[in-house]
């Protein structure tokens, strides 16, 4: 309770940046492979590296992607998501950056976010460049796999599947659209992959700016993200962190609330006066 009133009085002073994280999507429906029901992850991350030169790991990628998609496409935001939109709308938080790729936070109605790791709803031709739909690329690859997902749901309805290697060798990828040739990439930043130096800039350019740094469900786990924890704190901002379980920005932090965000959040926002959050 004491954190809690930390956590309330810091927000209240307003000129928040936010640092989002796989945390706050768990309760979406959206996996957390690091939190923790997320211990005994069951698939390592692609890599950049894999992805462009190894043919059968792409089309292993493309495979459960494809049958993952119907679940991130699915999504809605949750309570977490709405209550950081109505604190932006209240003037107190200024930016949310967010290390999620699902898009959640801009489907609450929060109007100022820059998308640290990219959106899944977006495809680039690492040829020719152009960015295209994934809604789009969806709809490709349900035509060149026709049977796909229901051979697939037959043996495993859960759809978080460790695909069998016959499965996956019949599974047909598709290239750009646009070009014809270009190899296709989701527009997220894989691991081996650095983030664009200009969205790093734009973040450092927020956090140096800000009153407090506010993380939100993110174990701060990859540097990409804990970097702007350790900044700030260099800086003297405060850095408050509500997560589930110990982070390791722990050290850096003036308030720690270990909670569910999808409970601490709406009393968080009604606590400082946001008001009830938006789209409820
Ligand atoms: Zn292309």
């Amino acid at each position: 309770m004491e954190s809690f009133d930390a956590l309330t009085s810091l927000v209240a002073g307003g000129g928040v940046v936010v640092l989002s994280g796989a945390g706050l999507s768990t309760e979406s429906g959206i996996p957390d492979y690091r939190g923790p029901s997320g211990v005994a992850r069951r698939h390592t991350p692609m890599t950049f590296q894999a992805f462009t030169r190894d043919p059968l790991a792409r089309r292993r990628y493309w495979a459960r992607s494809h049958l993952g998609w119907r679940l991130i496409a699915g999504a809605a935001p949750n309570a977490g998501h709405r209550a950081v939109a109505a604190l932006q709308h209240a003037g107190l938080v200024d930016t949310v950056i967010t290390q999620n790729v699902d898009g959640l936070h801009g489907a609450a109605g929060s109007p100022s976010v820059i998308e640290l790791h990219g959106r899944l709803d977006e495809v680039t031709c690492l040829d020719c460049g152009n960015l295209t739909s994934r809604e789009e690329l969806h709809r490709r690859l349900a035509e060149a796999n026709p049977d796909f997902v229901a051979r697939v749901a037959a043996v495993n309805p859960d759809g978080d599947v460790d695909l069998p290697d016959e499965q996956v060798a019949a599974f047909r990828p598709v290239d750009c659209g646009i070009c014809g040739t270009g190899m296709l990439k989701p527009d997220v930043v894989f691991f081996g992959e650095t983030v664009p130096p200009q969205r790093v800039s734009r973040c450092f350019a927020a956090v140096g700016q800000a009153r407090s740094l506010l993380v939100l469900g993110s174990s701060l786990t990859v540097m990409s993200g804990r970097r702007f924890v350790i900044r700030a704190a260099k800086q003297g901002i405060p850095v408050a962190i509500v997560n589930q379980g110990p982070t390791r920005g722990d050290g850096h932090a003036t308030v720690c609330v270990d909670a569910p965000l999808g409970a601490v959040l709406p009393q968080l926002a009604a606590r400082v006066g946001a008001g009830a959050p938006l789209g409820v």
